[in-house]
């Protein structure tokens, strides 16, 4: 300030020098006053610069222009310019960090698994993640400021926000759900800040879908085990309460050694699947001969076969070129011995089963089961390989099948990166195979 004076009291006392050189006492007034004009002249120039400044800065507002703009004018304008300067690029910084602190936020938001929607106090839609929009049906842009309850038409969703309870989530269909493929989600609103609410969505269809197998499992397990155990106490029954003669007490007790081998393969069954569900996948590094395999397969097949059909099968193996499939014996020999068991078991006496591993001309390497008998109807096909299920009940039942089976044979062979082929017609036989990939399938160099 005192600075401003003294530029000030030089502009009078040298307008006033000038006067009273030019013009003596009558010129030292004039001088004075035109001294301080020309003062106020330069100091308004100085005002009108800054103005100029501060208008480009805020039109701006980049602290780089500001800087480029930054006035260097002398006195209480250059410092007023420099703190406002100072402060402006300050509260830009702040800005900045908090910019990308909410950038930052938002992106984790996205990153989420769950639907994320923020609706503000009307219900309208302020952000929404991509997971929200696919949910929903929304464009995460053009949707904003919607109404959700415009764009999400589920009366359950409705009643949801129109009770304004949300102690609760609620289950509704998603957008892009279908009467063949439902999709459904579960929705939960939180509220904040006093009515602004946070949604959150989850698809949830797999998680009903595994609660709904499960639930089948149990009560198949169950019912499966009944059975037989129902036998087995009621022969119990008989053989505590009445007086047989041997040869009925030896019919019963065969008929109850025939159940308890029914529960015993079932619960072998249920543990090779559980093994497969929980160990690792198999390597490349332990390698089977399709040979030995066949070897081992054949023997349960002919004895199974005698025991089944009186007149036995017409049984051929045809191991083609000798070769290894990467992976774990133990598995490839239930997976091979399921579908040859299957094939004995499904096919009348006297029928034809043909067995034959073959190399296909891109590398891949595929086992094949081929047999005469009754051949399974197209609508059958997709979910034989699901657990429990059976075409023909009873013939599974009578021949000991656990309805597993080709359960199993789907996990190994997934669990080898192979692909189960099934092909059937009724009538005309089935042929079942198993393809490995070629990184699977070498040729042997030296006899097993
Ligand atoms: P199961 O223990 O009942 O044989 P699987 O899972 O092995 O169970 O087979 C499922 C169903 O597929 C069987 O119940 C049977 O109806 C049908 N099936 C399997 N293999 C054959 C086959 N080779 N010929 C005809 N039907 C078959």
């Amino acid at each position: 300030m005192i600075r401003r004076w003294i530029a000030f009291l030089a502009c009078g006392v040298a307008g006033g020098a000038a006067g009273w050189w030019l013009a003596s006492r009558e010129g030292l007034a004039w001088g004075l006053l035109l001294g301080a004009a020309a003062w106020q002249l330069i100091d308004s120039w100085y005002a009108r610069r800054m103005l100029a400044w501060l208008r480009s800065e805020q039109s701006n507002e980049t602290p780089l222009l500001m800087a480029g703009a930054q006035p260097s004018l002398p006195g209480v304008w250059g410092e007023a310019a420099d703190r406002i300067r100072r402060l402006l690029k300050n509260s830009h910084q702040q800005y900045s960090e908090s910019q990308a602190r909410l950038d930052e936020f938002l992106a984790a938001l996205q990153a989420s698994p769950s639907g994320v929607v923020l609706l503000d106090d009307e219900g309208r839609i302020e952000w929404c993640n991509q997971t929200a929009a696919q949910h929903f049906g929304f464009d995460a842009r053009r949707d904003l400021q919607q109404h959700i309850a415009n764009l999400v038409r589920d009366p359950v969703f409705n009643a949801y926000m129109t009770a304004a309870s949300f102690l609760h989530e609620v289950v509704i269909l998603g957008s892009s759900s279908t009467p063949a493929r439902p999709v459904r989600l579960s929705v939960h609103v939180h509220r904040y800040r006093k009515d602004r609410k946070l949604l959150l969505s989850r698809d949830i269809t797999a998680l009903e879908q595994a609660e709904v197998m499960r639930r089948d499992f149990v009560a198949n397990v169950s019912h499966e085990i009944r059975t037989p155990l129902t036998v087995v106490s009621g022969f119990i029954e008989t053989l505590q309460t009445l007086p047989l003669k041997k040869p009925e007490r030896d019919r019963y007790l065969a008929l109850m050694g025939l159940q308890s081998q029914r529960m015993q393969t079932l619960v072998d069954d249920l543990l090779t699947l559980s093994r497969l569900e929980g160990s690792p996948l198999p390597g490349a590094h332990e390698w089977t001969a399709t040979a030995s395999m066949f070897a081992q397969c054949e023997q349960e097949a002919r004895a199974l076969s005698s025991v089944i059909a009186a007149q036995g099968h017409e049984l051929t193996f045809e191991t083609g070129p000798a070769c290894e499939i990467a992976g774990l014996r133990r598995e490839l020999c239930s997976a091979l011995s399921n579908l040859v068991n299957n094939a004995v078991r499904y096919t009348p006496g006297g029928g034809l089963i043909e067995i034959y591993w073959t190399m296909l001309a891109d590398g891949r390497g595929m086992f094949c089961v081929r047999d005469s008998g009754p051949g399974i109807a197209a609508e059958h096909l997709p979910r034989l390989t699901e657990r429990f299920y059976r075409v023909d009940r009873s013939r599974s039942r009578e021949t000991g099948g656990t309805g597993l089976g080709l359960a199993i044979v789907k996990h190994v062979a997934q669990r080898h990166g192979a692909e189960l082929r099934i092909e059937s017609q009724l009538g005309k036989g089935s042929c079942f195979c198993i393809i490995f990939p070629a990184g699977r399938v070498r040729r042997q160099t030296q006899p097993a």
